[in-house]
């Protein structure tokens, strides 16, 4: 558990230390067994009974222990989860931060200390990592009275007493400082901690404080204070237990001590990216385009990574779905980067590499063999991709000036073509067009009336159907609902 100085910068009269992001979570694993946790093993990525594709949050595990379902094996407890969440897929690469797979690391207590401890035991590590107290924000719960649910005193008190200054404690609404699982269970109010990277990434706005879209200020931890259980009808109860769950974004981290401009950027992902630079052919010149489409490719590269090592293989339903689109996906911009053939299997091994401890022996072993099935796919794919991409050009050329397509050529693009329609709107979102999603809807249930009439006539012997369409699968689009 010892962690070594990998690299000293010296900045002006003080020295700046780099943490890997092996390191970061060496040390904070080592930090909360040191103080009486234990250590357990994160949860497989795949939970087979669960509700979600993939376990979506570093929590999500230790639900039953936070219910009082399942008596925990200790009080403290610490870990490193593995999540991916696609609900949001859209957002990766259009700001520096957000990705669809990452690792948490948390530490708990279940029915022990309260806000004071779980605030000096974070302090107290954010120090050894070396980040400075000035640039500490931190937000907490406002309060939302109409849920009979109060400004969380206790939470503001312990942050004042802690010496972080009253501008610097920021109070939120229920959207951003009340955790809840998104439906029953348990939940309660919860306080962020944020790290001030410097007025030069902010936005320049007077009210930029934490919560602000802009890249200034980043959550790095939050510390949620599991103190109800919410019902299915949204009324809120005392739980049993109160306790704390914890979970520090280990990229985010990485960013602040990497001093990573983004997460793209932090050691983990950097060599992937050198590797992909060294992939791209000529795109179309436009650099701010050509970024985003390397932070979406690196990011699905390497959630398909850990989808695959946790045994998924693309495919048309549920979680399966999930990794074909994250897939299909990267392999759409690598168009952008002037890339024709498969390539995304190649970023696989740097990006392993990379991981170093935090994929395990036996994983490592296995990366090859996640390479080749994402490749496979890769090129299953390219062929409707190169006819996709090309009939999307001649719906936009046909469409006129019109910034509205008609939902119908979409539903035929994929119906003849196998072009998901998410995918073709994403094309053309890109180009400020806007998809008539009624009119594709309207084509999907005309189709499907039209198959349950020939599917009749084939049940009666007369197989005579020649309607052109084929039938349509899942993979027609909507990421299953996480
Ligand atoms: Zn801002």
């Amino acid at each position: 558990m010892r962690t070594q100085m990998k690299k000293v910068e010296t900045r002006g009269d003080h020295e700046t230390r780099r943490w890997s992001a092996e390191e970061i979570a060496r040390e904070y694993v080592g930090f909360f067994r040191k103080r009486g946790h234990l250590e357990i093993a994160g949860s497989p990525l795949v939970v087979p009974e669960n509700t979600t594709s993939f376990v979506i949050a570093g929590m999500q595990p230790l639900i039953p222990y936070l219910r009082s379902d399942v008596s925990p094996p200790a009080e403290r407890l610490v870990d490193l989860q593995r999540c991916l969440r696609t609900d949001d897929v859209d957002a990766v690469g259009s700001n520096g931060r957000k990705l669809t797979s990452f690792h948490m690391l948390g530490n708990w207590s279940v029915g022990g200390y309260g806000r004071r401890e779980a605030i000096r035991l974070a302090l107290e590590l954010l120090a050894v990592y070396g980040v400075d107290r000035e640039r500490l924000w931190v937000t907490v719960f406002a309060g939302e009275p109409g849920l009979g649910l109060a400004r969380d005193e206790e939470v503001i008190a312990e942050w004042r007493a802690a010496d972080v200054p009253e501008e610097r404690i920021v109070p939120l609404g229920m959207d951003d400082n009340f955790w809840t699982t998104g439906g029953p269970g348990p939940c309660g109010p919860n306080s962020e901690l944020f790290v001030d990277r410097g007025e030069v990434l902010g936005c320049g706005r007077a009210e930029c404080a934490p919560g602000c879209a802009c890249e200034r200020f980043l959550e790095i931890w939050n510390l949620v204070f599991i103190e109800f259980e919410r019902h299915e009808d949204g009324h809120f109860s005392p739980l049993p237990l109160r306790s704390v769950d914890t979970g520090m974004g280990l990229e985010r981290m990485a960013v602040v001590l990497q001093e990573a401009p983004s997460i793209f950027e932090i050691d983990l992902f950097w060599p992937a990216l050198e590797r992909l630079r060294a992939l791209e052919g000529s795109g179309d010149g436009d650099e701010a385009r050509a970024e985003r489409a390397r932070r979406v490719i690196v990011d699905h590269a390497r959630a398909a990574l850990l989808a695959g090592l946790a045994g998924v293989v693309p495919g048309n339903l549920g979680r399966a779905s999930v990794l074909r689109r994250l897939i299909r996906r990267a392999a759409r911009q690598g168009r952008a980067l002037g890339i024709e053939r498969p390539f995304l299997g190649e970023l696989l091994e740097p990006l392993a590499r990379a991981h170093g401890s935090l994929l395990p022996v036996d994983e490592q072993g296995r990366v090859a063999e996640v390479a080749r099935m994402v490749t496979d796919e890769e090129r299953r794919f390219a062929r409707v991709l190169t006819a996709g991409l090309r009939a999307l050009e001649r719906i936009v050329a046909e469409n006129g000036g019109d910034e509205i397509v008609p939902g119908e050529r979409l539903f035929l693009l994929h119906a003849e073509r196998g072009f998901p329609a998410d995918l073709a709107a994403e094309v053309l979102a890109e180009r400020g067009l806007a998809v008539d999603w009624s009119g594709y809807e309207q084509a999907l249930a005309g189709h499907r009336a039209v198959s349950r009439v020939s599917a009749e006539r084939r049940f009666r012997g007369r197989s005579e159907s020649s309607h052109p369409l084929h039938p349509l699968s899942v993979e027609s689009g909507e990421m299953p609902a996480n």
